[in-house]
């Protein structure tokens, strides 16, 4: 018999395959299930167009069977099959998916990331088997021919017996290594996991025949040996019911077996999209990050379905980051056969998809936000701040998506406010909404600067996350009003009476506030009097972009030292402490034999310190 050579590209395919140090291999059994399915569709398909072709949809299966004596395993369909020249080309040739560029494939590992993602089809058999036979009827055909290979050396094809329409591809497993134990694919345990795992919403029966051990009924100790022939897909996933029918602890049930949860999810999102782009997303919200969230390891992504059919685990894509805790998946008919091959091309699609389920979620959050409150705010203790990491990145390319999505705890109560609410409440002359950060809520409340604009009657947020003021200052404003610092921008918290006379003080003061700041130094940026600081006798504020919550931000990350907020200490110019500095000021003065200038006031001070 003739042996007939691959075409080059091929050739470097299988050889990719045959060499392959991928460690799921058994992605070949999708491959070989979803060809099977594929025929199937085919068939069924030409049987509503052509008169001549009578099958009947619930007549197609996919059948596996092992034979641990010949270390075979066999993918059986009663599809549309092959020809002579369709297996020729088919199998022997992969010239129509051209698009897989084997620049990309010198690098290994790209291959493993092809391989795993989206699978190689037909040739992928060829990781876990040193020979490969395809025996196919097409329908409408006389005879039937068998395809046979071994490897990079070629292929054979020769007229074989086959009653029925389809096809039956035999592999003929590898030797088990160290490494690999091939016979594992000869286990009906395994061959069913691997089936639940890829294949269960393919739409045809897969069969096969299961031999087990059983309890026989009606004992407790004597177990009876049963063969069944068994279906081991469910066939219609969960996304594809009518949400109408699926109850919720159906829903948890999946959830927690699919994304490993001990716990239902906190809310369950579905959507259905037959605009731009044609997709089915099953999404859920889960109550609590999973323990490795916050860390690098912590990999985010949906999964991606064609059809029913697995192709990708974690489709990062599909999620931007601030929305990185939301598990499920994508199912799409668009991304059907040819992702495969032409994943680049279809990269588009992909982010239509990818937009479409953003904008849903959102849209969720802000339904949960406004109808179920308090569903609302368990959320966002468990993911708030990815949700304010969000608005800052991307120098707040997604700000006006977030911003209505986040609560604060406020001065007013310990309660969360929106920024809506915020505004909406906002005293009268309020112009600016207000904030102050810390460490803690309770430590926030303590800042001399929120007590003064509390008792402006002005809401202060309380800022305890090292990103909120990032976030704020991406913000900017929110319905028109700016966001300031209670510690930086203390304008709008003085009369203009108080104002006044802030300014005749430090004036008149001049050298005094010259003399506190050189003795501090550099560690201040300047000193002055202030005004309406009740009993407290000073407060530290800052000039500048620079907030002090920023700067030891800033210093807590790795390379970044030199961050410094222009601090400025501010003194009561209504308290004692005044007064002493006054004091200490012309005792410098008088030693150094300079004449004080206000010697009255100083001495008024002096006396009212005595009588203290
Ligand atoms: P893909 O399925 O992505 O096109 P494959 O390499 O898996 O690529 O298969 C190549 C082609 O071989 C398929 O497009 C199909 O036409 C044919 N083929 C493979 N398996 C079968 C099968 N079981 N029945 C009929 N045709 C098949």
């Amino acid at each position: 018999m003739v042996k007939k050579q691959f075409k080059t590209e091929s050739k470097k395919l299988l050889e990719m395959m045959i060499n392959s140090i991928y460690t799921h291999k058994e992605i070949f059994l999708r491959e070989l299930i979803s060809n099977a399915s594929d025929a199937c569709d085919k068939l069924h398909y030409r049987s509503l167009t052509d008169a001549s072709v009578s099958v009947k949809r619930e007549d197609l299966v996919i059948r596996l069977a092992a034979d641990k004596e010949k270390r075979t395993l066999t993918v059986v369909d009663n599809g549309c099959g092959m020809t002579r020249e369709e297996l020729e080309s088919n199998l022997g040739t992969i010239a129509k998916s051209g698009s897989f560029t084997f620049k990309q494939t010198e690098e290994k590992r790209e291959d493993v990331d092809i391989i795993g993602q989206f699978g190689v089809g037909f040739y992928s058999a060829f990781m876990v088997a040193e020979r490969v036979v395809v025996e196919s009827r097409a329908q409408g055909a006389e005879e039937a021919w068998r395809w046979e290979s071994a490897g990079v050396d070629g292929y054979t094809v020769e007229p074989c017996d086959k009653a029925e329409v389809g096809t039956v591809v035999t592999l003929y497993l590898k030797p088990d290594t160290e490494e690999e134990k091939y016979s594992e694919y000869l286990e009906s345990y395994r061959l069913i996991e691997l089936v639940k795992k890829y294949s269960d919403y393919i739409r045809y029966p897969i069969k096969m025949e299961v031999t087990e051990q059983r309890l026989k009924e009606g004992t407790d100790d004597t177990y009876e040996t049963v063969t069944e022939d068994r279906t081991l897909n469910s066939m219609t996933p969960i996304w594809k019911r009518p949400a109408s029918e699926v109850t919720e602890e159906e829903y948890a049930t999946f959830y927690r077996e699919k994304f490993f949860d001990f716990e239902a999810p906190l809310k369950v999102i579905r959507q259905k999209s037959e605009g731009g782009a044609t997709y089915e997303a099953l999404l859920f919200i889960p109550k609590h990050p999973p323990y490795d969230y916050y860390s690098r390891d912590f990999e985010k992504g949906l999964e991606l379905y064609s059809s029913g059919v697995l192709i990708m685990d974690k489709c990062k894509d599909l999620l931007p980051d601030y929305f990185s805790f939301v598990r499920g998946l994508v199912d799409s008919a668009d991304l059907s056969l040819n992702i495969s091959r032409e994943m680049l091309q279809h990269d588009r699609q992909l982010r239509a998809i990818a937009k479409g389920v953003e904008r849903k979620i959102t849209s969720e959050l802000k339904k949960m936000l406004e109808n179920e409150r308090e569903t609302y705010e368990e959320f966002y203790r468990a993911f708030g701040l990815q949700l304010k990491y969000g608005v800052y990145e991307e120098y707040g390319a997604h700000k006006d998506a977030l911003q209505d999505l986040l609560l604060f705890v406020t001065s007013k109560e310990k309660k969360y406010v929106t920024l809506k609410e915020y505004v909406a409440r906002m005293a009268e002359g309020q112009t600016k909404i207000y904030f102050a950060s810390g460490e803690t809520v309770e430590k926030i409340a303590l800042l001399p600067q929120v007590e003064t604009a509390v008792a402006h009657g002005y809401e202060v947020l309380y800022l305890t996350d090292d990103v909120d003021e990032f976030a704020l200052q991406m913000l900017r404003e929110y319905d028109g009003k700016p966001f300031a610092n209670v510690c930086t921008d203390t304008e709008g918290l003085s009369t203009d009476e108080d104002k006044e006379s802030v300014k005749t003080e430090n004036e008149k003061n001049e050298e005094i506030l010259k003399f506190v700041k050189d003795s501090i130094g550099d560690a201040a940026h300047a000193v002055r009097f202030t005004k309406g600081l009740g009993d407290h006798p000073v407060c530290l504020t800052t000039e500048g972009a620079l907030s002090l919550g920023m700067e030891k931000v800033l210093n807590r990350m790795p390379g970044e030292h030199g961050a410094k907020a222009q601090t400025v200490l501010e003194i009561n110019m209504d308290h004692p402490i005044a007064g002493k500095t006054k004091i200490l000021w012309a005792q410098a003065c008088l030693i150094s034999g300079v004449a004080v200038e206000n010697a009255a006031e100083v001495a008024e001070a002096v006396c009212r310190h005595l009588a203290e």
